[in-house]
């Protein structure tokens, strides 16, 4: 089956028969009605809608090379630099719809099953069955339209050997049984974004040492949500109603987050692309270039999110006049500034793109590690920007109710802008009080933060394959041995 629709994305979720808790309380109704989970639902449904309408379609879609049907463009692999630009086209398109709201929008994951799929070759190394499962798994989520989230991390009491001095890691994942249907897993998974309002999980934590022979915390596989065993375990929700007026974000973007429960869950061999062995477990996730592929489909939307906060520190700009002030118009340009440079490392790594050893075209990774050791950074200070320019307004935000009730007067009278009235005003800083002070934009910031890991990984990620820096170290030897002065004058290497 080709692209789904929204519907058909609608009725999977329901139909599936996932363990979720919320609150305390199992959830027995549908996923798509839950007021934890519907905005993002029927958001996520739009773009699934997207990619099958007249307009978008030839740039959402390319034919799949074992049907010829339409397939999601971002789990095309890129062979040419032109397929990069098609890829980011789609992806800015979807990240445009959500405004960069949604980190784990169905392209991420897409994107990460097609840079594991394409490296595939890499995994016959330890065992080519796992070569062949990963492969097969990467066209079944193509061909089919698979919503997919992952679990990368694990709770920190399956970390504690880093201070107890032990390898025993009772709590820790970890394989307790192989048997002639697949491996059998037992314990939890720290994080799981969008766990519940996607049908498949991908795990694939960072494994931890082992004395054993065969490591039983190193493994990757994707199963559906459904498999006995499994629960989600829900954080409560950031989005406190469903006015899109009162609650223009988080009505329409909060993104659950989720314990991940394996209780003694049976993982079928064919869905099993990794057991046993740490450092391939590592190598791997180098070796296909994740980060790389990933980033590219990261920085779509950073670019869509930041594009979007600039539009709302413009709008504060001229609902409350404040161009007159050289400090705000000098914050208003560090957020340009901002667009402008994700922009360019963005165009950059597409330029620069070379073929991998797979023959998938890679983007440069200097300029993507560049935004992913910058965004962290830059996203902060944009919602600090934001509570600088709105300031008191950010709080004097009535809800759609008071401008319904007898003393709508009042308010449209006293909290008017600039050529608009107070429902106006107020419906824009609702927004920027969403992005910037509530707990869907605590959340958010958050998010960015540690999108990629923490500042320690993501910095070395950079640093150690930033490979110019060798060149540059010997520009600088050469120039203060007293070598010729035009051996140092040779350009920049841009
Ligand atoms: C909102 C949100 C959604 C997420 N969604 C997902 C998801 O869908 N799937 C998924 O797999 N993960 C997800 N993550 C997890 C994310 O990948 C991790 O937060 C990130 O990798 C950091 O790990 P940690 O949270 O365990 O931090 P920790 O490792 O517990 O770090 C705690 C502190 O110690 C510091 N620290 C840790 N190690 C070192 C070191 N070696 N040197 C110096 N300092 C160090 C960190 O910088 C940090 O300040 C999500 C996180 C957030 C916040």
């Amino acid at each position: 089956m080709p692209i789904k629709s929204g519907k058909q994305y609608i009725d999977r979720i329901d139909s599936s028969g996932v363990e979720v808790w919320v609150h305390g309380e199992r959830v027995r109704n549908a996923i798509s009605v839950h007021p934890a989970f519907r905005g993002v639902v029927s958001t996520q449904a739009s773009l699934y809608d997207m990619q099958g309408e007249e307009e978008f379609r030839a740039e959402m879609t390319f034919a799949s090379p074992t049907t010829g049907d339409p397939v999601g463009l971002s789990f095309l692999r890129p062979i040419t630099k032109n397929d990069l630009v098609r890829r980011r086209r789609m992806m800015s398109l979807w990240a445009g719809r959500h405004h960069g709201f949604l980190g784990r929008a169905p392209d991420y994951m897409n994107t990460a099953v097609m840079a594991f799929g394409a490296a595939s070759g890499f995994l016959s190394e330890h065992n080519p069955l796992y070569a062949e499962n990963m492969k097969r798994y990467y066209e079944y989520c193509r061909e089919n339209d698979i919503t997919l989230s992952h679990a990368f991390i694990v709770p920190h009491s399956g970390r504690m050997s880093t201070f107890v001095h032990t390898l025993e890691l009772p709590d820790t994942a970890q394989v307790i049984e192989k048997n002639k249907d697949g491996i059998v897993v037992s314990g939890a998974f720290l994080l799981a974004t969008q766990g519940v309002t996607a049908e498949e999980i991908l795990i694939f934590p960072a494994p931890l040492p082992s004395l054993a022979e065969e490591n039983p915390h190193a493994f990757a596989f994707a199963v559906p949500n459904d498999l006995p065993g499994i629960r989600f375990i829900c954080r409560e929700s950031f989005s406190a109603g469903h006015s899109p007026y009162d609650y223009p974000l988080s009505s329409r973007f909060e993104e659950m987050d989720t314990l991940v429960v394996f209780d003694r869950v049976l993982v079928p061999h064919d869905r099993v692309f990794l057991c046993g062995d740490e450092e391939l477990a590592a190598r791997f996730t180098e070796q296909s270039h994740f980060h790389t592929h990933a980033t590219h489909q990261v920085l779509c939307r950073n670019i869509a999110k930041t594009e979007f906060v600039l539009g709302t520190v413009e709008s504060i700009v001229k609902m409350l006049g404040l161009r007159t002030y050289s400090q705000v118009v000098e914050k208003a340009a560090e957020v340009i500034a901002s667009l402008e440079t994700l922009k360019a490392l963005l165009l950059a790594a597409e330029h620069r793109a070379e073929p991998d050893r797979w023959g998938t075209m890679l983007p440069d990774p200097g300029p993507l590690y560049t935004a992913n050791f910058l965004y962290p950074k830059l996203y902060p200070r944009m919602v600090e920007i934001v509570q600088l320019i709105g300031a008191s307004g950010l709080v004097m935000i009535p809800g759609e109710a008071d401008f319904r009730s007898p003393i709508s007067g009042d308010l449209s009278r006293y909290l008017k802008g600039i050529d608009v009235d107070g429902r106006q005003k107020v419906g824009l800083f609702r927004l920027a009080w969403e992005m910037s002070a509530s707990s869907f934009a605590g959340r958010q910031t958050l998010y960015e933060r540690f999108f990629f890991g923490d500042s320690v990984k993501v910095a070395s990620r950079l640093y150690n394959n930033y490979d110019d820096k060798e060149a540059y170290s010997g520009k600088v030897a050469r120039f203060v041995s007293g070598e010729t002065m035009a051996s140092s004058g040779n350009g920049s290497g841009v």
